[in-house]
C-alpha cells in the first residue's frame, strides 16, 4: 500500500508506519543524547502511552532510565485495507527498539477508564514487575464511560460564563476569521470534568494501591495547560481548565490517600504545542503558529520529548523540585513568561487573513502536524509500497 496523508479538518485519518518508527526514532536519539539520568524509575505505567507527552514519558523513562515499562492506550489496529492509526504504530517502533535493547515493554489496547482495564493492568504488574514506582497519567480522550453506572459522559470545549470572540485559524480552509464561542451550561462543564478532570486518575491510584502494587515512594503525576491571558477564555479558564483544577484536587487526595507509602503525586504544566488532542481545540491551532514563531526566533522552542526530558531530570527526579504556589511542576515558564507573551500577544493582535503565513510559524505548526501521523519526515520514501499490518 501506498500511503499519503488523508487530513480531514483537525485530524489526519490514516498514517505512516515507517514514518512513525523514524519520528519514535528520532525521540530515542535526542533521550540517549541528553544526560542526567541520576536516580530515577524502574517500573513505570504510562497511561495514554502512544503518543504526545504520554509517549514522551515512556521513551525518556525507558531509553533514558532504563526501566521497564507498561503502557496502556486506545489506538486501532491496521486491516488489510486500513492503516492503524499513529499511536499503534509509534507503539509497534516502541517494542521494536526496547527489545532491541532488552528493555521490558509491555502495552495494552484498550479502554483505561474502565475497571477490566485496571484489573489487567495489576494482573500483568504483578506478574511481570511486582510493583511500579511511577505512574504517569496522560490521557487525553474526548468521552469517558463511567465505571460504575455506564453513563457515557462528553467533553466540550467551550468558555465559562460568558461567550468569547476571538480569532481563530481555520486549518482546512487557510482562513484567520473571527468565531463566538458560546458558553457552557452546568452539565456540559461537570461532564468535561467528568471525563479530563482528576477521579479517573484517582480511581487508577486506589486501584493499584489497593491490589499492593505501588512500591514506596512511587511517584504519579498527570498533565496539564495552564497558559495565560491569550488562552485563558478558551483553555484555562474554559471547561477544559475546570477539569483541570479537578486534577489539582486530585493530587492532594492522592497524596493523602497513599500517604503509608510516602507516595508522591503532582500535576506538572507543561507548555503547548501540537498534538493531536491540541489540533483538536479551537484556537490552538492560530495561538501555537505564533509562539512557534516567537519561541524558534528565541530559541526557546521545544516539542514533546524535550518538555518530557526536562520535567523528569530537572523537576519530577530532582532532589528538591521547585513547586508554584499550587505544589504543581512547572515545565511551561518559557511559554508563559511575560516577555514572550507580549510578542505572541502582538502578533496576535497584528494577524490577519493576509499575513497570516507571514507573522506566524503555520508552516512549522504543519509539519508537525503531519509528522504526529509519520508524514512529512526527510528520510521516508512515500511512494513506497508499504504493509501496514505493523504490530507488537
Ligand atoms: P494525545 O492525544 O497525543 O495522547 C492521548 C493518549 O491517550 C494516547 O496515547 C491515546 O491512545 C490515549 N487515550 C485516549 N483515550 C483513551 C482511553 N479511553 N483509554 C486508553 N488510552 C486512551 O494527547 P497529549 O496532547 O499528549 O495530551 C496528554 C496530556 O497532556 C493531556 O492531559 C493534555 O491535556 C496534557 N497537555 C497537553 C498539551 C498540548 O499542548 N498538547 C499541553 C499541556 C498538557
Amino acid at each position: 500500500m501506498v500511503i499519503k496523508p488523508k487530513v480531514r479538518g483537525f485530524i489526519c485519518t490514516n498514517a505512516h508506519p515507517m514514518g512513525c518508527a523514524a519520528s519514535v526514532s528520532e525521540q530515542i536519539q535526542y533521550v540517549k543524547q541528553q544526560g542526567g539520568y541520576d536516580s530515577g524509575p524502574k517500573n513505570v505505567l504510562v497511561l495514554g502511552c502512544s503518543t504526545g507527552y504520554g509517549l514522551a514519558s515512556r521513551i525518556v523513562s525507558a531509553f533514558g532510565y532504563g526501566a521497564s515499562t507498561l503502557g496502556v492506550c486506545f489506538e486501532k489496529a491496521p486491516t488489510e485495507r486500513k492503516t492503524a492509526t499513529a499511536g499503534w504504530y509509534n507503539t509497534a517502533a516502541f517494542h521494536q527498539q526496547a527489545q532491541e535493547q532488552g528493555l521490558y515493554a509491555r502495552t495494552l489496547n484498550g479502554d483505561a477508564f474502565s475497571t477490566e482495564m485496571k484489573q489487567q493492568v495489576i494482573d500483568v504488574i504483578k506478574q511481570d514487575l511486582g510493583q511500579v514506582d511511577l505512574v504517569i497519567y496522560s490521557l487525553a480522550a474526548p468521552r469517558r464511560t463511567d465505571p460504575e453506572t455506564g453513563e457515557v459522559y462528553k467533553s466540550t470545549l467551550k468558555p465559562v460564563g460568558q461567550a468569547y470572540k476571538t480569532k481563530t485559524y481555520d486549518t482546512d480552509k487557510d482562513l484567520v476569521h473571527e468565531v463566538e464561542l458560546e458558553p457552557a451550561n452546568d452539565e456540559e462543564i461537570f461532564n468535561t470534568v467528568k471525563v479530563m478532570g482528576g477521579e479517573d486518575w484517582e480511581l487508577w491510584m486506589d486501584a493499584l494501591g489497593e491490589a499492593g502494587v505501588l512500591a514506596d515512594d512511587c511517584k504519579t503525576t498527570a498533565y496539564t495547560y495552564i497558559g495565560k491571558e491569550l488562552t485563558w477564555p478558551i483553555y484555562g479558564h474554559a471547561t477544559i481548565g475546570k477539569a483541570k483544577e479537578d486534577l489539582d484536587r486530585a493530587a492532594q487526595a492522592i497524596r493523602t490517600k497513599h500517604k503509608d507509602k510516602r507516595a508522591e503525586a503532582y500535576v506538572s504544566s507543561l507548555k503547548a504545542l501540537v498534538t493531536q488532542a491540541s489540533s483538536a481545540i479551537p484556537v490552538m491551532p492560530l495561538y501555537i503558529s505564533l509562539i512557534y514563531k516567537v519561541m524558534k526566533q528565541e530559541g526557546t522552542h521545544e516539542g514533546c520529548i524535550e518538555q518530557i526530558h526536562g520535567l523528569f531530570t530537572s523537576r519530577l527526579f530532582a532532589e528538591q523540585p521547585e513547586l508554584d504556589e499550587a505544589g504543581r511542576l512547572r515545565m511551561d515558564g518559557k511559554e508563559t513568561n511575560d516577555a514572550t507573551q507580549a510578542k505572541i500577544k502582538a502578533l496576535w493582535d497584528q494577524v490577519t487573513q493576509e499575513n497570516f503565513h507571514e507573522l506566524s510559524d503555520y508552516a512549522g505548526y504543519h509539519h508537525e502536524f503531519l509528522k504526529l501521523f509519520g508524514f512529512d519526515i526527510d528520510g521516508v520514501d512515500y511512494d513506497a509500497d508499504v504493509d501496514p499490518q505493523v504490530g507488537w
